[in-house]
């Protein structure tokens, strides 16, 4: 997924520095790129029924850059643990952002 540079809102598919301005964004790289191991995590521990431990990595992504990829998880998590306000929370910011 391509990463808007903060600067100039260049969509950059590529590091360490955004292609337009030549902003430095090893930092942005390295948060998506463990957001992205994160939401892997999340989803092979649902796979497994670990349902606990893919909402604490869902959380976690969540946490590194919230987005409705992982949003959507979050609504699904919530549920399954009964925690029904904050699924619809959840999926509302799924709606939000497309
Ligand atoms: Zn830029």
């Amino acid at each position: 997924m391509p990463l808007p540079c903060p600067v100039c809102k260049a969509e950059n598919d590529a590091g360490p520095a955004c292609r337009r301005c030549k902003a430095d964004l090893t930092m942005l790289f390295t948060i998506e790129e463990q957001r992205a191991q994160t939401l892997g995590d999340a989803q092979r521990s649902f796979a497994a029924g670990k349902y606990t431990e893919a909402y604490t990595s869902a959380r976690h992504a969540n946490e590194l850059r919230p987005g409705p990829d992982v949003a959507r998880w979050l609504a699904v998590l919530h549920l399954i643990h009964g925690h029904f306000g904050e699924a619809w929370q959840a999926y509302q910011t799924t709606c939000q952002h497309g």
